[in-house]
């Protein structure tokens, strides 16, 4: 399937609209930004890593039941997609603490959360993402409460896949971003599942396998996304 318009370029995807409505191409740039875009850098390898990785991990939640956007991977960068409405929410879940809700909630980085917890984000670059809750979100007409019921439910069993299968590779899944879209009258799971948008800790040394190594400047940036593709192609 051909692109025939650049319909929207973010900061590390863009889309392109093809001859048929109701799918799109997805191009995943190389391009990292952190700290609402004040870091930036290039991450070589990534574009294809991502969409290489979120394709496989779509895959496999598509087995368990939760549909996705995906529909075909064209090309080591670029894959055909289910053209959503996204819904302007960033859906986290978390398992362990990290991140910002360390920082909110003055928890040490590491802690194991008693239970899984679920945030949302207004996507708005402009105001930083604030954190919104679900009354919030009702009142504001972002989602309806059957949506964000949809949106919850999507949530959990991604989470519950996601961890099962990480697991077997080695990999801790400390908490992770999702986006959903409109699709058809239903709610599906959109975007990317990839090391910008999740926190992978190897499982007996706690080392990181995401972008924290990016935010952070830890190091061995372009690796460990290789590192965390090389386990799921090998497993
Ligand atoms: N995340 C994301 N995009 C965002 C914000 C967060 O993909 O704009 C992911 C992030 O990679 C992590 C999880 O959501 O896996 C929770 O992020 P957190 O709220 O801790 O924010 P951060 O510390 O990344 O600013």
């Amino acid at each position: 399937m051909d692109k025939v318009q650049l319909l929207y370029e973010g900061k590390a995807k863009k889309v392109y609209s093809t001859m048929k409505g109701d799918v799109c191409v997805v191009s995943y740039k190389d391009d990292a930004t952190a700290f609402n875009g004040e870091k930036r850098g290039i991450i070589t390898g990534k574009g294809e890593v991502n969409n290489r990785m979120s394709n496989m991990m779509f895959q496999l939640l598509e087995k368990y039941g939760v549909t996705t956007h995906y529909v075909e991977q064209l090309n080591a960068r670029e894959t055909l997609v289910k053209s959503v409405d996204i819904v302007p929410l960033e859906v986290i879940v978390r398992n362990v603490a990290a991140g910002s809700f360390c920082k909110r909630f003055g928890v040490q980085e590491g802690t194991i959360l008693k239970s899984s917890t679920l945030e949302y984000c207004l996507k708005d670059d402009n105001l930083g993402d604030p954190m919104i809750n679900t009354s919030q979100i009702l009142a504001l007409e972002l989602a309806t409460q059957e949506e964000l019921t949809k949106m919850a439910e999507i949530a959990a069993k991604v989470n519950q896949v996601l961890t099962e299968y990480l697991d077997k590779i080695n990999v801790r899944l400390i908490d992770f971003k999702i986006e959903l879209g409109r699709y058809k009258g239903d709610i599906i799971l959109a975007d990317e599942i990839s090391p910008d948008t999740c926190r992978f800790w190897d499982k007996q040394t706690n080392k990181k396998l995401d972008k924290d190594r990016f935010r952070r400047d830890l190091g061995e940036v372009e690796e460990v996304y290789h590192e965390m593709l090389d386990r799921i192609i090998h497993s």
